[in-house]
């Protein structure tokens, strides 16, 4: 059994079928991506695991636990998090202000309470988030605009601010999208890194093959809303179909 386990799941626009019986099972602490052409229904399957859509039909189920039916902050609470295409940040606001907010809406506590159920101060949260930043080697800019910051930066804030709630699964939707290679490198640096050291289970949707080939330990090919092939990078690289689809032979 996987930490997620996604069975028969298929979901409907209108007259297009965008997913149509899609089976997925990932590993606890492993890395797992999810590629395919655009269009294969990548999105939309990584929203029905969030809470944003709901499936037609299927179940998904998270450490045991059934996600359907719940709001995305309860299945948020339940350890999941989610970094999305474009990065969900507060420009305006400063590095340190930006992670304050997960802080302050910590999965231990209800909004704004400790793990032991008493209001968090402010500076329990400052700590909080300084301690996070730390971690994420960006202390040095936690006075910066949160705009001002390479695209890479504000991913690696985005990818703290997740972290922050301690999730067990963490999704990420094309992370390394629109970025220099340099900055895409530090991406794959620190969700090595992450994998490495943390209880935590990565699945990551993403273009990039050179992304995909240095971080998953299994691939699932989607391919019109349906799991074309599924198995370990070196497999997949040698598979006909894929090559074909992806790697230009
Ligand atoms: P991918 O992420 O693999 O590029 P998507 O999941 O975004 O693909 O989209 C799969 C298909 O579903 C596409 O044809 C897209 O146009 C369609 N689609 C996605 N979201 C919606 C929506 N909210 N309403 C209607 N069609 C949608
Ligand atoms: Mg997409």
């Amino acid at each position: 059994m996987g930490i997620l386990e996604v069975k028969n799941v298929g979901k409907r626009f209108g007259g297009l079928q965008a997913l149509g019986d899609v089976n997925l099972s990932i590993a606890e602490n492993s890395v797992h991506a999810i590629i395919g052409p655009n269009g294969a229904g990548k999105s939309t399957l990584l929203n029905c695991l969030v809470g944003k859509l709901i499936p037609d039909t299927g179940s998904v189920m998270f450490d045991g636990q059934s996600v359907l039916g719940r709001k995305p902050y309860e299945i948020n609470q339940m350890g999941i998090s989610r970094v999305f295409q474009t990065p969900e940040i507060f420009g305006d606001l400063s590095v340190l202000e930006n992670m304050m907010i997960p802080c302050f809406a910590k999965r231990d506590g209800a909004f704004g309470m400790n793990a032991i159920g008493s209001v968090m101060s402010q500076t329990d949260i400052i700590e909080r988030a300084e301690h996070m930043l730390e971690e994420m080697k960006m202390a040095d800019k936690r006075h910066m605009t949160a705009s001002s910051m390479s695209r890479g930066d504000k991913r690696r804030l985005e990818i703290g601010m997740c972290l922050s709630q301690e999730p067990r699964l963490l999704l990420l939707d094309e992370p390394t999208a629109g970025m220099a290679r340099a900055d895409t490198n530090n991406t794959i640096d620190l969700l090595k890194q992450i994998s490495d050291e943390r209880d935590i289970t990565i699945a990551i949707i993403e273009h990039d093959m050179h992304v995909v080939f240095s971080l998953a330990q299994r691939i699932t090919v989607l391919a019109q809303g349906t799991p074309l092939v599924e198995d370990t990078p070196d497999n997949i690289k040698g598979h006909p179909k894929v090559r074909e689809a992806y790697l230009g032979e």
